[in-house]
C-alpha cells in the first residue's frame, strides 16, 4: 500500500494553512472542498451540538470531504476545550486528526492534549469589566464571542475590534435576564492562533506516523493504538489507573506490539493505589 498523492481536507476554518505544510513534505496535496460546511456537524459556540464523540464528529466531516473531491481518502480535525478536571482555574485542550481512507475503511487516528490552551470565559455585568479579560487572552489575535448569560446562542461571533466587543456585551447584557454577559475566546481555528499552532503540531504527529510503515505488512501508519492502565503500586505491587503499556499497531492488517508507556516510571505513588491509599 502506498500513500495518496491528494487526499481532502475536511475544514472550513483556514485550517489547511497548518496542516498543509507537514502533509507536503511528505508528498501529499491537500485538497479543500468547496461548499462543505463544517459547522453542521457542531459548532464550539453552541449553535449546533457536536453529535456524537469527537471521533465520530471528525470521520464525519473527512467522509464529507471525499464524498464532495471524489478521492479516496479524507482527513478532518475537531477539538474539545474545557475547564483542567484536576487543576482547578486552568483549562484542557484535546485536539484529534483523523485520517479516513473511504475505499478500504482503514482508519488512523492521532490525539495531542494542550494543557494551556488559550480558552477562556468571563461572566461581566458591564462593559468596563470586559477590558481585563480581553487583556488576559491576547485579544485581537485571539477573536471573541458574546452572548447573553444562559443564552443558547451567540450574539455575536468572531470578534476583533474592541469596540466591536463592547457593543456586543452591552446589548447582551441589555437583552440577559440576569443583566450579564458571557464573553468567551472565540475557539475556531484561524480566530485562535494557539489552537492553529497545535493542529499544526498534531498534523506533523500524523505525518511521522504515516512515515512509519507496519513491520508484519509494510502498509504506512504504524503507530499507537490505545494505552492501558496499571503501572503497580511502588509499596504493594498493586495495578493503579495510572498508564503503563503502550499498544503500538497497524490498522491495515491489524499487527500489534507492546511496549512500556513513554516517560511512565516503574512503580506507581502509593498515594495512587487503591489497596494503600483507597
Ligand atoms: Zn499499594
Ligand atoms: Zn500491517
Amino acid at each position: 500500500m502506498t500513500l495518496p498523492k491528494r487526499v481532502a481536507l475536511g475544514t472550513m476554518h483556514g485550517k489547511a494553512a497548518a496542516i498543509a505544510p507537514p502533509f507536503a513534505a511528505l508528498g501529499i496535496a491537500l485538497e479543500v472542498p468547496a461548499g462543505l460546511d463544517t459547522d453542521q456537524f457542531g459548532t464550539f459556540s453552541g449553535e449546533v451540538a457536536r453529535a456524537g464523540t469527537m471521533e465520530q464528529a471528525a470521520r464525519a466531516k473527512a467522509k464529507a470531504a471525499v464524498a464532495l473531491t471524489g478521492l479516496s481518502v479524507g482527513v478532518a480535525s475537531e477539538g474539545a476545550y474545557g475547564p483542567h478536571p484536576v487543576i482547578p482555574f486552568l483549562a484542557l485542550g484535546q485536539e484529534m486528526l483523523l485520517w479516513h481512507d473511504a475505499a478500504t475503511g482503514r482508519e488512523i487516528v492521532e490525539v495531542l492534549r494542550d494543557d494551556r490552551p488559550t480558552y477562556d470565559q468571563a461572566l461581566v455585568a458591564s462593559v468596563g469589566e470586559v477590558e481585563g479579560f480581553l487583556a488576559r487572552i491576547a485579544f485581537p489575535e485571539v477573536a471573541v464571542v458574546v452572548a447573553g448569560e444562559g443564552a443558547s446562542r451567540p450574539l455575536a461571533k468572531g470578534l476583533t475590534e474592541a469596540r466591536g466587543v463592547e457593543r456586543a456585551v452591552a446589548e447582551a447584557i441589555a437583552l440577559s435576564d440576569s443583566g450579564r454577559a458571557m464573553v468567551t475566546t472565540d475557539m475556531r481555528a484561524h480566530l485562535n492562533p494557539r489552537r492553529m499552532a497545535v493542529i499544526g503540531d498534531l498534523a506533523a504527529q500524523l505525518v511521522a506516523r504515516l512515515a512509519r510503515t507496519c513491520p508484519a505488512c509494510a502498509a504506512p501508519g504504524w503507530g499507537r493504538l490505545r494505552v492501558e492502565a496499571g503501572l503497580p503500586c511502588a509499596d504493594c505491587g498493586t495495578p493503579t489507573a495510572l498508564p503503563r503499556t503502550e499498544i503500538l499497531g497497524c490498522t491495515a492488517c491489524g499487527a500489534e506490539a507492546a511496549q512500556s508507556f513513554p516517560a511512565a516510571p516503574d512503580w506507581a505513588d502509593p498515594g495512587q493505589c487503591p489497596m494503600c491509599n483507597p
